[in-house]
């Protein structure tokens, strides 16, 4: 019996490793107050659509490294400035670093608000959210919140379809891009400040 040989041919696979452009991020650290009445999906979401926002706009990445729930004493239910920085203390944080705060409430008339890089206390690039924000613009103003830290800008777009208008309108942000959208130099800076 003859058998016919089979000549076993090895395809050389070449494989092409893409190497990834340096994606451009920036991670920042969520801190919730317990017992205030956030909760986890609620804060999972804003962060998860606040990506998407940066993501769809400039094509950066920008989301938390980390979500830390804290237990606060009762006297920070309404915060004033010396209070915000007797926590940041505690915390041991970077003040380079971007933390967003999830707190009850403020002394302070905002519903939301930063602390620019150039501040020069160590609440700086520090965000608070107050449970006085609109939920339906809850992403939007952690992301407008974001955009002012990024951006290193404290003042305001006029075009309300942008991400820096002062404003969320929650209609506007219930579909699309409306009030969400950042300009190519908007988009410029934010890329440049990212590593
Ligand atoms: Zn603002």
């Amino acid at each position: 019996m003859r058998f016919l040989g089979f000549e076993a041919t090895c395809l050389i696979a070449i494989v092409f490793l893409a190497l990834p452009n340096h994606a451009k991020a920036e991670e920042y650290v969520v801190y919730v107050f317990n017992n205030v009445g956030w909760d986890k999906t609620e804060v999972n979401k804003a962060t998860e659509e606040t990506k998407v926002i940066f993501q769809q706009e400039c094509g950066v990445t920008v989301q938390p490294s980390a979500v830390r729930y804290l237990n606060i004493p009762n006297e920070y239910a309404a915060l004033d400035e010396e209070e915000q920085l007797g926590l940041i203390n505690q915390l041991e944080k970077s003040p380079e670093d971007i933390s967003v705060f999830f707190i009850a409430d403020s002394t302070d008339a905002f519903q939301a608000y930063s602390y620019l890089p150039d501040t020069p206390d160590n609440n700086r690039n520090t965000i608070w959210l107050t449970r006085n924000v609109d939920r339906r613009c809850l992403a939007r103003t952690l992301a407008h919140e974001i955009g002012h830290l990024l951006l290193n800008q404290g003042n305001h777009r006029s075009e309300n379809s942008n991400l820096m208008h002062s404003t969320c309108v929650a209609s506007n942000y219930a579909r699309a891009a409306n009030g969400i959208s950042l300009d190519d130099g908007q988009c410029d800076v934010l890329v440049k400040r990212l590593q």
